[in-house]
């Protein structure tokens, strides 16, 4: 059992990458209902996930996972109408990142209002992606979606992984969907491109200090779990210890190439995506560090 569970901790890996490839031995999609709830969801597609949310007056759905899957949006929609015959009402971008969201257009053809971050479509509009639908409507800090009985938060606390991710918060369920800042027992790894190391760690510090249970991540965390507090602590230890390692080498004038070979982060050498996530992680810290930036 113990063998099985690392191999697929280890397939699980391409997801804290921000890869698309699906877990070996897994079906290439797949719909769950969340422990515990009445009504929240999970759909995976390959290595990307994310929740919908099914009320008696139709359904919150979030990113429509398409990168690389031209079907991927219909399968999405097919999915959620095998749990419901209401029609979908919202679709929610977690943040701009295409791996993510570039699959909406069969839920525009189908009604649903697309809702964003503002900074999401500032960067929608500038890139203008044939896959990806443009939003309907944005906010700024905040916004308050109810739809049959549900409450959904969404949240914009400063940059973190990108500077459009949003926390998503049900809090009657005490769930919230938060994509690429927090995986869920993993070294993060692609999804440090454009991280913003200084504002991400007094995003941390604020998802710490909500009240929520259980977190759904937008790439499945080790074995298939959700998300905990203890896992943001983790990463906010992680990121806090990562930058102390290379400040010091930056500021030695080491970057790039003799910061990055000998920065380690020993302590979570353990931990699964550390080999892959680690150049990651270091070329981020060294542009802070060592470029300024
Ligand atoms: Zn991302």
């Amino acid at each position: 059992m113990r063998i099985i569970l690392a191999s697929i901790s280890a397939a699980l890996l391409s997801a804290a990458l921000c890869a698309p490839a699906a877990a070996q031995g897994q079906p290439p999609f797949a719909t769950t209902k969340v422990a515990g709830t009445d009504n929240v969801y999970i759909f995976r597609n390959g290595g990307a996930q994310s929740m919908f949310i099914v009320t008696k007056d139709g359904v919150i759905a979030t990113d429509p996972i398409g990168y690389g899957k031209p079907t991927g949006g219909q399968t999405y929609l097919d999915e959620i109408k095998k749990v419901t015959d209401k029609p979908v009402k919202y679709v929610i971008y977690s943040h701009h990142h295409f791996d993510h969201i570039a699959g909406g257009k069969a839920f525009k053809d189908a009604g649903a209002k697309f809702i964003a971050q503002k900074n999401a479509k500032d960067h929608l509009v500038q890139l203008q992606d044939p896959n990806t639908v443009i939003p309907d409507e944005t906010f700024g800090d905040k916004k308050v979606i109810k739809l049959g009985g549900t409450t959904l938060e969404l949240l914009y606390l400063g940059a973190n992984h990108s500077n459009s991710n949003i926390v998503m918060r049900l809090p009657k369920e005490k769930i919230i969907f938060l994509v690429d800042t927090i995986p869920a027992g993993q070294v993060p790894g692609r999804g440090m491109i454009d991280y913003f190391p200084l504002e991400a760690e007094a995003f941390i510090k604020k998802v710490i200090a909500m009240d929520w249970d259980r977190m759904i991540t937008g790439h499945p965390g080790v074995e298939g779990r959700l998300g905990t507090h203890e896992d943001a602590k983790n990463i906010l230890a992680m990121m806090q210890d990562a930058s102390a390692e290379m400040k010091a080498l930056g500021q030695a004038g080491k970057c790039w190439d003799a910061a990055e070979k000998e920065f380690k982060m020993a302590k979570y050498a353990s931990w699964p995506g550390y080999e892959n996530g680690l150049p990651f992680i270091a070329r981020r810290f060294c542009m802070l560090w060592g470029r300024g930036t």
